[in-house]
């Protein structure tokens, strides 16, 4: 769907074509002839292009100036929302209390809370950024996961274990994997939460560990994603944040005739009673 931009010189707005019709996340300001801006909202996009024409300094730099405020000023939204929901996520962690253990999630898991514990009924799993928590997954009975709205994600991760004078860290995607990793190898194993995260969590890390200690990334195999056409995002992901940091990679071996797993905590379960076997 074709937009014909209108040279209004105020804010219009137009629908992004990854989002539903209608979603009008995007929007543009033709300054002049010579220079328009635009962006787009969930993408944190600001963009300042110059038209056809002869050149026209003026208008662009006012259109520069103008993408420069419109990015300051969803920069800070940004750091609001944030802020607000780091107060929530402090709020009720200090009002958690522990997991219970026979919470649906784990039973069907078949592990203990580790890190974990529990409002209402929803685990939540601490999220830290520079040792600071600012965020809370929430999992819920069904095992759906999401973080506080509007809190930050990126780079943001949780803990299973101590780093204090651990010599062997490994980072995992979810806090399953992560649990069933720590219980099989006993070292601290970082939460990345999902497979975007994972290198800029592992970035993180290395900065923050001293040299000699060695990271590990533990990676999701989504085998049945190529037989869909699509990438097998969990393996890429978890290749990618090892040669990022230059650390090792582990990923799962899968027994004979299993076609349902797909992550260290799926193995582990396979292993130990055929969860995925003949279903
Ligand atoms: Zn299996």
């Amino acid at each position: 769907m074709a937009i014909e931009p209108k040279a209004s010189g105020r804010f219009e707005r137009f629908d992004t074509p990854d989002k539903p019709r209608g979603n009008a996340n995007g929007w543009y300001r033709i300054h002049s002839p010579q220079a328009a801006s635009f962006g787009i909202w969930h993408m944190d996009l600001v963009e300042t292009v110059t038209l056809d024409g002869p050149s026209d300094p003026e208008a662009v730099a006012a259109a520069r100036l103008e993408a420069m405020r419109a990015r300051e000023q969803r920069d800070e939204e940004r750091r609001q929302r944030e802020a607000e929901a780091r107060a929530k996520a402090a709020q009720w962690w200090a009002q958690s209390r522990p997991a219970d253990p026979t919470f649906p999630y784990l039973t069907t898991k078949g592990l203990p809370p580790y890190n974990l514990r529990q409002r209402g009924d929803m685990l939540l799993m601490p999220l830290f950024l520079d040792g600071e928590l600012v965020n809370l997954e929430r999992i819920f009975p069904d095992g759906a996961k999401r973080p506080l709205p509007g809190g930050r994600v990126r780079g943001a991760a949780s803990l299973i274990g101590q780093l204090a004078g651990a010599e062997h860290v490994l980072v995992a995607e979810g806090w399953s994997t992560a649990a069933a990793l720590h219980e099989a190898m006993g070292c601290p194993v970082v939460v990345a939460r999902n497979a975007d995260n994972l290198a800029p969590v592992a970035r993180r890390l290395r900065q923050q560990l001293p040299e000699g200690v060695a990271i590990t990334i533990g990676g999701d195999d989504d085998r049945h994603l190529p037989a869909q056409g699509l990438p097998n995002k969990g393996r890429v992901s978890a290749r990618h944040a090892a040669l990022a940091i230059d650390a090792r990679l582990l990923m799962p071996t899968f027994c004979d005739g299993c076609e349902g797993c797909s992550d260290f905590a799926d193995v582990r379960q396979c292993r130990k009673g055929g969860h995925h076997h003949g279903e």
